[in-house]
């Protein structure tokens, strides 16, 4: 597979089988090896003939109804060629990669690092689930941003201290910081990131 993009001023770069490459007059094309290549030269992928598109275009009426009933959304990123989704609670990216072009979830990084050189999407974490499908993984997602707000509730619900107390003001500083939210995240991805070792090891 090679990768042609037109020298026009839009640098957007297809795979060779785009039905938009054909478009492109043959002495004005430029060819790539790798997408990578073309990326580092500044250029942003093409949705229509990227893998991740083509499973959307699939399920596109289901993700569409999935999406607006869960409060998600979800968008092709030119640059790294990839599905944001955005949550209620959270950001994430849907991966295609290896030979075989299945789909990967990822999870943003909140606060803590504690291996940023094995993933492949900066800032972002494999999530130990797998799904054939983008529905899948926005079901996924969807049951994540509940469990957060469960969690989240559940806190706010402790006994409040009486006014005035030494632990009544502690409460007050922590609640204005927005600390307690920011502890269960980081407490889910340390959960998420011990069970990805497990999980990494299995898709290799
Ligand atoms: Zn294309």
């Amino acid at each position: 597979m090679s990768y042609v993009c037109g020298r026009s001023s839009n640098r957007i770069v297809h795979r060779n089988d785009c039905r938009y490459v054909k478009m492109i007059p043959v002495k004005n094309r430029k060819f790539f090896a790798t997408a990578e290549e073309a990326r580092a030269e500044g250029y942003s992928c093409c949705k229509y003939c990227s893998h991740i598109w083509r499973y959307v275009e699939k399920e596109k009426d289901a993700l569409d109804a999935f999406c607006s009933k869960n409060g998600l959304v979800y968008s092709f990123n030119r640059t790294d060629g990839f599905l944001d989704i955005d949550s209620r609670q959270d950001r994430w990216k849907i991966i295609v990669n290896g030979k075989k072009h299945h789909i990967f979830l990822y999870h943003r990084n909140t606060k803590i690092n504690l291996k940023p050189e094995r993933t492949l999407v900066p800032g972002f974490h494999g999530q130990k689930t797998i799904s054939p499908t983008v529905l899948g993984y926005l079901k996924y997602i969807s049951g994540h941003d509940e469990y957060v707000e469960e969690l989240t509730k559940a806190h706010k619900k402790k006994s409040k201290p009486v006014k005035g107390t030494k632990r009544y003001w502690k409460m007050v500083r922590r609640e204005q910081k927005g600390v307690r939210r920011k502890q269960i995240r980081n407490v889910l991805e340390i959960i998420d990131r011990i069970s990805e070792d497990s999980y990494m090891r299995e898709v290799r």
